[in-house]
């Protein structure tokens, strides 16, 4: 058997490089619970904080991706009820 040739080299599957550093590691940013990753940026003049898995978090609860995909805001800020007494 000849193996010296013909033999494809795949395309190495490359993985997102393991920028979580943390000891319990971040959810990812396709995990539901991507919003519980550590922040590793935070800008509130800007109104946005980075997530350690790259998710881009802005302060009415929409979220950026790191693929692209656009989270759009999901709590509501309840300005209007905040006055609300028991
Ligand atoms: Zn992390």
């Amino acid at each position: 058997m000849n193996t010296t040739s013909g033999r494809r080299t795949l395309t190495p599957q490359r993985k997102i490089p393991a920028m979580c550093q943390h000891s319990s590691p971040c959810p990812t940013a396709d995990s539901a619970d991507r919003e519980a990753a550590q922040l590793v940026a935070h800008h509130p003049e800007q109104g946005w904080s980075l997530l350690c898995n790259g998710v881009l978090l802005f302060e009415d609860t929409g979220e950026l991706l790191p693929d692209g995909q656009i989270i759009a805001p999901h709590r509501p800020l309840g300005i209007e009820h905040v006055m609300t007494a028991a």
